[in-house]
């Protein structure tokens, strides 16, 4: 069974509902867990006129502060807590590979139009993952 689930998390309030089903899945397998969120980069201008100068900083420690939340809830340390910048695919496939995960778990909105045709971050994380990819359907938005 799994070994290591690694959950990846946008921090919404979808996260709740994806938490439920984690907790029991870990229950059961027995399974280490750890959790990963990717911000993405911001472009290189200022924000200072915003009276914000380091907007990335800032987002990272937000980030930080509400994935520590999830990692409370999960009884997840700290150094299981991944906070990573970049492309998100790519981010939570390298951190996978780099702790030996055999499960990554992320929601999935149903999509239809546009959204649909664009493909979604569960779709992406599907492509190319090494190992499987549980996609929980998220309840519609309403
Ligand atoms: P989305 O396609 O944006 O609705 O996201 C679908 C799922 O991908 C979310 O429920 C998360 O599991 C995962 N996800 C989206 N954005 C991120 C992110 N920045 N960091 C980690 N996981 C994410």
């Amino acid at each position: 069974m799994y070994k290591h689930i690694l959950l990846a998390t946008d921090l919404t309030d979808d996260t709740g509902y994806i938490l439920k089903k984690v907790r029991k899945l870990r229950d059961y397998t027995g399974a280490k867990l750890s959790l990963i969120h990717v911000v993405e980069p911001m472009p290189g201008y200022s924000y200072a006129y915003l009276g914000i100068e380091d907007i990335e900083g800032q987002l990272i420690e937000e980030s930080r502060a509400a994935l520590a939340k999830v990692g409370e809830s999960l009884e997840v340390d700290k150094k299981h807590q991944w906070i990573e910048v970049g492309p998100t695919k790519s981010k939570i496939h390298a951190v996978a590979q780099e702790i030996g995960a055999d499960l990554i778990i992320c929601g999935s909105h149903g999509r239809h139009g546009l959204s649909l045709l664009l493909g979604s971050t569960a779709n992406a994380i599907l492509h190319g993952a090494n190992c499987d990819v549980l996609v929980v359907r998220l309840p519609e938005e309403k």
